[in-house]
């Protein structure tokens, strides 16, 4: 018999990427996503950062939330892979584990105090928005950069096409960074360029797919050489304080 251990919540994340379809495999693949974390009561004083400015990476342990229900299976068919081939579960980051912990690392962008509310802004995360914070801890280059490491399977992925846009779409992103002040153009350039699409549709051209990032809904299809962004949809959903703050 093990042990079972219970955690408790010390963050939540505001995050661009507001459904799972789109948010890049790993951190650090998209620079242009921002996003915070807030601390939650008891721990949203900044005395628990103390010395963390002089660091500038976290390491972030965090829930999938999104994936708490579901089952786990032995091997899995990663993604990167091209869903051809299986790996044993503790040989992948897959979201499906039999606890539903992510670690992500990422760049620390400032800590702000906004009344009794307490934000660490961080760039270049993997995270859905809402997702509860466990634990958060300083990158130390020394012990966790290993420069001679192997990738295995998942080496960092090749960009696979251009991301292109319809005159329309460039209109509706230049509307939205009026209202908004904030420039989607080259956040949506480095998600779409991914290629976020399940590997059985990776293949195919012309169907339409929406991304959710931030308060916009991201409308695009693959071409032969490039993906082709048609129309950006806002507002979609509340207007999260994000979208004005970050
Ligand atoms: N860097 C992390 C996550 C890798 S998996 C780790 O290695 O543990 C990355 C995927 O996690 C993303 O593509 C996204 O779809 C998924 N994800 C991010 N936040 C999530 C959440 N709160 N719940 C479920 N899935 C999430």
């Amino acid at each position: 018999m093990t042990s079972t251990f219970q955690f408790q919540q010390i963050g939540v994340v505001h995050s661009c990427y507001k459904q799972k379809f789109g948010i890049p495999r790993q951190p650090g693949l998209v620079t242009e996503a921002s996003g915070s974390i807030e601390l939650l009561p008891p721990f949203n004083r900044l005395d628990v950062l103390d010395g963390l400015d002089d660091f500038s990476h976290i390491w972030v342990h965090f829930i999938f939330h999104e994936c708490m229900n579901d089952t786990w299976k032995a091997k899995i068919r990663p993604p990167r892979l091209g869903g051809k081939e299986k790996m044993g579960i503790f040989a992948t980051r897959a979201t499906h584990r039999p606890n539903p912990l992510g670690l992500s690392v990422v760049a620390i962008k400032g800590v702000r105090k906004e009344g009794k509310r307490v934000f660490i802004d961080i760039i270049g995360a993997d995270l859905l928005d809402q997702t509860p914070i466990v634990d958060i801890k300083p990158y130390l280059p020394y012990a966790d950069a290993l420069l001679e490491a192997k990738g295995g399977f998942a080496p960092l992925p090749t960009i696979l096409k251009p991301v292109m846009f319809s005159e329309l779409a460039l209109e509706q992103a230049n509307s939205y960074k009026e209202t908004y002040q904030r420039d989607l153009i080259p956040l949506i350039e480095q998600v779409i360029s991914q290629d976020p699409r399940p590997s059985y549709l990776a293949g195919l051209k012309g169907r339409d797919h929406g991304n959710l990032l931030w308060n916009a809904n991201i409308k695009w299809t693959a071409k032969e050489d490039h993906f082709l962004v048609t129309q950006i949809e806002f507002p979609i959903g509340e207007v999260d304080e994000q979208v004005k703050d970050a």
